[in-house]
């Protein structure tokens, strides 16, 4: 499998997607999001992530983790962010994994590496910087949380005895709390981490 870096040129433009919305179709619970996703979401429709549970984000276990996903429609299979034409009724504040698809990242040894997926249909793909076609600001920054997370959410994992709490404390922390839309994510972020850390020993001093 080949790995590109953010620098690299990759054979992933389809297009505008013209007349194609597959990968927003029959995707189950496989649009994950992470914080920085609720956060985009969050401030940029202006819902809770409470609000947006109903409806629009549901949960599952992956691995022992609860993780939110976005929803797709029970009849249709469709994400429940697809318009009547075919396009995303979110597109702005659309999750990490819409934006860099045909594209998929790859974590090895503390770094993230992305490769192409080959369910995109579209023909006669066009080359495009990787970093262009994530279309997401600040990239080094968002990458370095990206790693971050996909470690912890690793780490997480392995602690099965405590998978209860886990579940509790990530929701809580990353997930239900509100974002401030005045403040930029990744100090939001960090604060978080330190506060998860904090809260995780507490409970365990407790039980
Ligand atoms: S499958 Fe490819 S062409 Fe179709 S909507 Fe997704 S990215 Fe666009
Ligand atoms: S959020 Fe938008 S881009 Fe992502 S699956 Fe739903 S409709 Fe498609």
């Amino acid at each position: 499998m080949k790995l590109y870096d953010k620098n690299d040129m990759v054979k992933a433009g389809c297009h505008d997607c013209k007349g194609c919305s597959s990968c927003c179709r029959g995707m189950g619970d496989t649009v994950i999001l992470d914080p920085f996703d609720v956060y985009r979401l969050t401030t940029g429709l202006g819902k809770s992530f409470e609000e947006l549970m109903n409806g629009k984000i549901a949960l599952h276990v992956e691995e022992g983790i609860i993780l939110p996903h976005i929803q797709m429609e029970e009849e249709s299979g469709h994400c429940v962010f697809l318009n009547e034409e075919g396009r995303c009724r979110i597109h702005a504040y659309r999750p990490g994994l819409c934006r860099i698809f045909p594209l998929g990242r790859s974590y090895e040894e503390g770094t993230l590496k992305y490769f192409l997926l080959e369910d995109c249909p579209a023909e006669n793909k066009t080359k495009v910087k990787v970093e262009k076609w994530i279309d997401t600001p600040d990239i080094r920054q968002n990458e370095k949380f990206l790693v971050t997370w996909h470690y912890l959410i690793k780490a997480l994992r392995e602690k099965t005895e405590e998978a209860q709490t886990v579940n509790v404390l990530l929701l809580k922390v990353f997930y239900f709390m509100p974002y401030s839309a005045d403040i930029d994510f990744y100090s939001q972020f960090e604060e978080r981490m330190v506060l998860f850390e904090e809260m995780l020993q507490t409970s365990k001093v407790e039980s």
